[in-house]
């Protein structure tokens, strides 16, 4: 099985937070699409692929800056050239505010069955403070006219520790975000990047973050109450009602294989013999150009050996809740994670962080606390 992300890198304006590859949308917009379409048809005899596709996903960027025809004219192209499975998890990304009822309609009608909105936080004055283009109740007609549109299936994309934010802000969010019941909530700290209008500006103490243990507090506070109104965490900042984990996600947290199309996409596959992973330009004029003249916009494609791809395993799978099935690990390395890595193995165990479960490689809540350090012992 093979998943597929469609990376649309535009967007209406940059967030102050954000290093995503994206960029205010421009001309190069028009002539995007056709260049995805024939990425994707070029790419079928020239990249290992295993099928069938049990999920693709548009990601950005905001997909939803482009018209909703050329997301299905890219959807039809990768259905026609990829055999999706007939039930397969067709995700698009979406900024509220960059989508109407009637693109909702079209998408829906064309085998888009799931939808992740971009919310961030209910605040109002916190979505200026990140440069986020809408309001609360611009997010709010989003979500219903999704809903009214026949999307049975909703992300809702949240971030804490922001500029000003309390712990009552952030539950504040959280419980208005549950009182919707959307099926799936993301819930990621806010990583302050370096040459972001963002950084510059706390560097210059013209905005403050909460300190460390206040993020540590308010994401302790969200955990417990994101369960108390029934959303599981099944990855480290991933929560869901119960069967409506995202499917694409899982692929990367697995590693399993993923070919990516667009500016900036990333793949991971099995070549030959060696596990590869290889990305796209990150230049839209590069990328363009080469698809016009008939070549692939690969920039890097890096072999990753057995340990490295033992490592991989590791650093993705414990992520998950339930971490990574021993019986699959011992299928496709020929060894447990006892052998492949003893002293890893062992300090994970003293240190009280492996979960007593029997059948698979998982780590406690605590452990999870301390997921960076765990995984710096297997390497
Ligand atoms: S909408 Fe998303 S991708 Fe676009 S600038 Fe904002 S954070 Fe970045």
């Amino acid at each position: 099985m093979t998943g597929v992300y469609v990376h649309i890198p535009y967007c209406v304006k940059k967030c102050a937070y954000c290093d995503f590859c994206s960029v205010p949308r421009d001309a190069s917009i028009d002539q995007y699409p056709d260049a995805l379409c024939r990425e994707i048809e070029l790419s079928r005899d020239r990249l290992p692929y295993e099928g069938p596709v049990p999920s693709v996903f548009f990601g950005g960027g905001t997909p939803t800056v482009l018209p909703a025809e050329a997301l299905i004219r890219v959807l039809d192209t990768v259905r026609r050239t990829y055999d999706l499975l007939p039930n397969a998890e067709i995700t698009t990304e979406c900024n509220p505010g960059t989508a109407s009822y009637a693109d909702f309609v079209k998408l829906r009608a064309a085998g888009f069955n799931r939808l992740s909105l971009g919310l961030q936080s209910a605040d109002d004055r916190l979505l200026k403070a990140l440069g986020r283009i809408h309001t609360y109740e611009q997010f709010l007609t989003a979500y219903g006219a999704a809903r009214d549109a026949g999307f049975q299936n909703i992300n809702v994309d949240l971030m804490h520790g922001l500029p000003g934010q309390t712990q009552a802000d952030y539950l504040d969010t959280l419980q208005k975000v549950c009182d919707l019941g959307p099926e799936h909530i993301s819930a990621y700290a806010l990583i302050l990047e370096g040459g972001t209008p963002l950084y510059t500006r706390v560097r210059e103490g013209e905005v403050a973050l909460p300190d460390e243990d206040a993020v540590a507090d308010m994401e302790d506070a969200g955990m417990a109450y994101l369960k108390e109104r029934g959303y599981a965490r099944y990855e480290v900042s991933n929560f869901a009602k119960p069967g409506r984990e995202c499917r694409h996600n899982l692929i990367y947290w697995n590693d399993e294989p993923y070919l990516g199309f667009g500016v900036a996409a990333h793949s991971s596959a099995r070549g030959k013999g060696d596990w590869l992973r290889w990305s796209n330009t990150e230049s839209i004029a590069t990328y363009l150009k080469k698809l016009q003249r008939g070549k692939l916009p690969t920039a890097e494609t890096l072999h990753i050996d057995k340990k490295e791809e033992m490592f991989e395993v590791i650093m993705l799978g414990l992520r998950k809740v339930k971490g990574i099935p021993r019986q699959a690990f011992l299928d496709r390395f020929g060894l447990s994670m006892e052998k492949a890595f003893p002293e890893a193995w062992l300090t994970v165990q003293a240190n009280g962080w492996w979960a007593d479960d029997h059948a698979r490689y998982a780590l406690t809540p605590q452990g999870m606390d301390h997921l960076n350090t765990a995984l710096c012992y297997f390497r």
